[in-house]
């Protein structure tokens, strides 16, 4: 198995028993994903592997700080999307991302049948511009096809969708303030 830098430490850790998050698929069989703890430090890295060789890591990246004015509630969902990545768990991840949205346009009173709904009063309301509005729409459609439709999605993926994430929890926080 191929080496892999802590993203901790920075140490070097063989992945020796990989614990595997997404199994390798019919569709593409020479495909893991999963997460590496280091022994150094303890810090969990997340992983994709394809034919022996590593195509993406999921490290300490920053996607935005998220306003500490949002409730426990949406920063603790928020947290575990964070959580979820760091260990190779990306339709996890994204899950986590859009209930973390939606409670935060259900605090902000910003009511629908359902999260296309809620998107659209937040826009009607003018709470969020044209931007933010298609973001969060490409952050639903994407997190829909990993929480409804069956659709597995990348380690890769997932960057953009939390910092879309950050971005609009952040904008409904200055709302509220
Ligand atoms: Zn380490």
């Amino acid at each position: 198995m191929p080496d892999l830098l802590c993203t901790g430490c920075k140490e070097l850790m063989g992945i020796e028993i990989p614990h595997p998050g997404q199994a390798p698929t019919k569709c593409n069989p020479s495909r893991l994903l999963g997460s590496a703890i280091c022994r150094h430090c303890g810090t969990g890295t997340g992983f994709e592997i394809e034919n022996d060789t590593i195509i993406y890591v999921s490290g300490k990246s920053s996607y935005g700080n998220l306003d500490t004015t949002l409730s426990e509630t949406v920063k603790t969902l928020y947290t575990e999307a964070e959580l979820c990545f760091q260990s190779g768990a990306p339709n996890a991840s994204a899950t986590m991302c859009r209930a973390s949205l939606e409670a935060a346009l259900t605090q902000a009173k910003f009511e629908g049948a359902n999260l296309f709904g809620q998107i659209t009063s937040a826009k009607s309301a003018g709470a969020l511009d044209d931007v933010e509005v298609g973001l969060a729409h490409g952050s639903r459609l994407i997190t829909r096809a990993a929480l409804h439709r069956e659709a597995l999605i990348s380690l890769s993926d997932v960057p953009s969708i939390l910092s879309v994430t950050v971005r609009i929890l952040n904008k409904l926080a200055s709302l509220t303030a």
